[in-house]
């Protein structure tokens, strides 16, 4: 399982029960990385999403299963996902400095705590003004006169806006699907933080399922057997089921 241990995941997954999604991926990070959460949020959304799905291709592999509901028949089904090819490439800037209409905008990559902090109580429209005002650090005249946001001219308020928004395109990830059943074609979201979530949260279940009868059996301590390879447990699961 590369550098992140099973305690160290399982430690990762109890320590984050407790928060909501956004930040509950960030925190998840944060302990696989070792790195400390409140910085983590701070990263940008797309190196934050970048960092999950290497974190997921580390843990459970590259390639993943999707399961999806066709809208129109309501079949379920599976899609194949190619993780690398999904997996986000943050231009790697922590501030990027753009020119607009001879304007020059400062603005820094949405973070996890941005979007939460924008999203709070905030219809979309709000939401985004909210974030707008979080992200954008200055705004510089053609003279080069520091101008409030609020005073920013209306055309390139606009472009500021339409920046900010593909900035958040990098992780909107969206699946073209066909219905093997119907035929009918559809879009669905992937959000790498969900889905990584969740594969987490079955494998710590399954994970705990088998110290329980690896415990009750052998009478090992539990940080004995997680220290064990997942072979290893599987292998003397086995025997204990007669399965050789
Ligand atoms: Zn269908």
């Amino acid at each position: 399982m590369g550098t992140v241990t099973a305690e160290r995941l399982l430690r990762a997954w109890e320590s984050t029960l407790a928060e909501q999604t956004v930040r509950r991926a960030a925190a998840l990070l944060a302990v696989c990385r070792d790195e400390d959460t409140t910085e983590v949020a701070r990263w940008g959304v797309a190196e934050r999403d970048a960092a999950l799905f290497d974190l997921r291709g580390e843990l459970f592999g590259t390639q993943a299963t999707a399961l999806a509901e066709c809208p129109d028949c309501g079949g379920q089904l599976e899609v194949p996902l190619d993780l690398r090819a999904l997996r986000p490439r943050p231009s790697g800037a922590p501030t990027d400095a753009v020119s607009i209409d001879g304007y020059r905008v400062r603005a820094h990559p949405p973070s996890t705590e941005d979007l939460l902090a924008a999203s709070l109580g905030a219809d979309e429209e709000a939401a985004l003004e909210a974030l707008l005002a979080r992200c954008v650090e200055q705004v510089l005249t053609p003279a080069g006169e520091e101008l409030a946001l609020a005073a920013v001219p209306a055309r390139v308020g606009h472009r500021i806006r339409a920046h900010l928004s593909s900035s958040l395109e990098d992780v909107d990830l969206d699946l073209a699907l066909t219905c093997v059943r119907c035929g009918s074609t559809f879009h669905a979201p992937f959000d790498i933080a969900t889905f990584l979530l969740r594969e987490v949260e079955v494998w710590a279940h399954r994970l705990l399922a088998e110290v329980h009868v690896l415990a009750g059996a052998y009478g090992w301590a539990e940080g004995a057997i997680l220290g064990l390879s997942a072979r290893r447990r599987r292998s003397y699961l086995d025997l204990i089921e007669g399965v050789t």
